[in-house]
């Protein structure tokens, strides 16, 4: 089956997922494309992926950096994370009315993220799931469609995100900006938002190399505090560990992370050639949920 017909199928089966982003009323399937009532027509990609960004826009993250990502993700960089969250979800998912649980990853990236997160949770969960993964970035969402056709990817702008309201179980936002507003409206009454930030260590050892001395003091407050006034029932959770680097994977790390876009050429070389043994992933998980 091409890549093509398996986003067709689990569109024919989770209708109404998607709005159009033209007049926002339902899109509905049409063979291989999406329409609205009033014929503004979206295509499926030959990858799988649904294009519903009426501009083009241009990121500042190209193919490198979300092949380097790709890379460190599927080596286990962000496993510990993966697990962390997905027991989260099996956890607080109440068995409500919902006949699917779904999960959307509002600034998926390559998707490397909700392919895990959805694979866990789907090994744990009672009901059947679906994962959906949307993101402005193209080039992310026609990577993340290629590899994992399983689940539905949709280039889209989350300012103003083109999907039906009220209808995600879980709301994913990993390293990712927000939009809460925007999230308010897509979670289901009883769902929950995950929203993954940085903590003091992240990346350390890199952060060290590349940026000693111009280090500003760290702190999370009003991110954390966006948050609480957005959610309630808050759990806030550090996941904190370290990943054995191997030598083949430093060009991919510094490749996939903005700390390393502006540094010193000086200090890039000199970390490439004496790179840490290890590095250090930490991470703060916020949960929350609208009532
Ligand atoms: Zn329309």
């Amino acid at each position: 089956m091409s890549k093509n017909n398996y986003a067709v199928n689990l569109l024919s089966q989770h209708t109404h997922i998607f709005n159009c982003p033209v007049c926002h009323c339902e899109l509905f399937v049409d063979k291989r494309s999406l329409v609205c009532p009033h014929g503004h027509r979206f295509d499926l990609s030959k990858h799988g992926y649904i294009h519903l960004c009426l501009q083009a826009a241009g990121t500042k993250y190209d193919k490198s950096m979300f092949a380097a990502r790709r890379m460190l993700s599927q080596a286990g960089l962000f496993e510990p994370l993966a697990e962390a969250i997905a027991t989260r979800i099996v956890k607080r998912l109440e068995p409500g009315e919902h006949d699917t649980i779904k999960i959307l990853d509002a600034g998926c990236g390559e998707g490397s993220h909700l392919e895990r997160i959805h694979s866990l949770v789907r090994q744990n969960a009672a009901l059947p799931t679906l994962g959906i993964g949307i993101d402005l970035a193209k080039e992310g969402v026609a990577f993340a469609a290629r590899s994992y056709k399983e689940l539905l990817w949709c280039v889209g702008d989350l300012a103003n995100p083109p999907l039906a309201s009220q209808q995600f179980n879980v709301i994913l936002n990993i390293l990712s900006p927000a939009n809460y507003n925007a999230f308010h409206r897509l979670l289901c009454e009883d769902g929950i938002v995950i929203k993954v930030i940085p903590d003091r260590y992240y990346l350390r050892e890199l952060r060290e190399a590349l940026w000693e001395g111009h280090q500003r003091s760290f702190n999370n407050d009003r991110t954390m505090q966006l948050f609480r006034e957005h959610f309630e029932h808050i759990e806030v959770h550090r996941v904190r560990y370290t990943y054995l680097l191997e030598p083949g994977q430093v060009q991919p790390l510094l490749a996939m992370t903005p700390l390393a876009w502006r540094a010193e050429d000086s200090k890039l070389n000199h970390f490439a050639a004496h790179p840490p043994t290890k590095i250090t992933v930490d991470l703060t998980v916020m949960i929350g949920s609208k009532r």
